[in-house]
């Protein structure tokens, strides 16, 4: 099997031979060390200050998000959101479901929003702006610079969904004035899914001390409280924390998150060149690392999809709703290998060949 989906994705041989061990007891020392391990490599990676903390939650990447709007904001805040796909929507979702008052902006379809469009907001009294950095469904890689002068301008918090950029695009938490960064163990972490994260700056941290949570499981106080002796209130997924350990430590020992983003960034232009001659548009103007979205001129996308995954056995990531039979993603996220890119491209010039392109 040959994955470029956006998640799970390709794991590496180390992570896999960690998941194949015995899942240890872990109110230990030794779990302790593991988990303050994984706390200082995100940190050290997402470029988070010493005040800063990281939380790691045992739920999938949404669970994140919610953990942040509900310990971070509250019906107090004025909150903007960039709604550019279904990732953005869901912060909307999120924000109307716990109450917090927000506005969305609609960015054009694939394309980053314009100084014009975020200027219709200065000087409003918004108190947060939430961003899906990379809106991973339309591939589209937002400006951080340009949020990050907004919410400097506006005395704003800056809640970043890094779910699928961290590690794969370039991200600076203290030079960005980024104030909680979330992200999850199934995509540039490239382990298995049931892991998210929340790095939080002090500011964030003050803010989640000064809110009362109505929830248990995602109260992140107490999550934090756990953190400082490198527990979690409840039973973690301990393996995949282990896993996460494993991967954190080979991308130091291999040059860190800029090396890590360097190669990224290769495996996706390598692609991106290899399909010029190709019956592909890339339909995002403004591209993450992470993904590359193509809208076949000449096939359904949802057929791609079928025939790559039942005869060549290699996995694309299809798209929902109305773009299903529009709009197809090739993920660069995992243990993926410019030879891989390669047998994608033989994949695709066969189907040509066989008239299914
Ligand atoms: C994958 C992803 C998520 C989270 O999805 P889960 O299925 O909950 O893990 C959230 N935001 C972005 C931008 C993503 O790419």
């Amino acid at each position: 099997m040959l994955n470029f989906t956006v998640g799970p994705v390709m794991l590496s041989q180390e992570v896999m031979e960690t998941g194949a061990q015995q899942v240890p007891y872990f109110r230990t020392s030794e779990f302790s060390a593991v988990m303050k391990g994984n706390e200082r490599l995100v940190k050290k990676f997402a470029h988070l200050d010493d005040k800063g903390k990281v939380v790691f939650l045992t739920a999938s990447g949404t669970g994140a998000m919610e953990a942040t709007v509900m310990n971070v904001l509250s019906h107090q805040d004025k909150v903007l959101v960039i709604n550019g796909g279904s990732f953005g929507h869901r912060f909307v979702q999120l924000c109307q479901i716990h109450h917090v008052p927000c506005t969305e902006i609609l960015p054009e379809w694939g394309h980053d929003i314009t100084d014009e469009q975020l200027a219709a907001y200065d000087g409003q009294g918004y108190t947060a702006l939430l961003v899906n950095i990379d809106e991973t469904s339309t591939g589209v890689l937002y400006n951080i610079d340009r949020l990050t002068r907004f919410c400097q301008a506006n005395h704003a918090l800056l809640i970043v969904d890094a779910i699928s950029s961290f590690l794969a695009d370039p991200l600076d938490m203290t030079r960005s004035h980024i104030d909680v960064m979330i992200a999850g163990s199934q995509k540039a972490l490239a382990c298995p899914p049931g892991i998210s994260l929340v790095a939080l700056s002090e500011r964030a941290l003050r803010r989640v001390e000064n809110n009362d949570v109505e929830s248990m499981y995602f109260d992140l106080k107490d999550a934090l409280r756990n953190a400082e002796r490198g527990q979690t209130p409840f039973t973690p997924a301990v393996g995949i924390l282990l896993q996460i350990n494993t991967r954190l430590r080979k991308i130091d020992e291999d040059g860190g998150d800029a090396a890590l983003v360097r190669k990224t960034s290769e495996l996706a232009a390598n692609f991106r060149n290899s399909i010029q001659d190709m019956p592909f548009e890339i339909v995002s103007h403004s591209l993450s690392n992470a993904v590359t979205p193509l809208h076949p001129t000449t096939a359904k996308a949802y057929d791609i999809f079928t025939t790559l995954k039942d005869e060549y056995n290699i996995w694309v990531c299809p798209n929902g709703g109305d773009l299903k039979d529009k709009v197809f993603r090739v993920g660069h996220l995992g243990a993926l290998t410019i030879e891989d890119n390669q047998t994608l491209i033989r994949a695709l010039k066969d189907m040509q060949k066989r008239g299914l392109l």
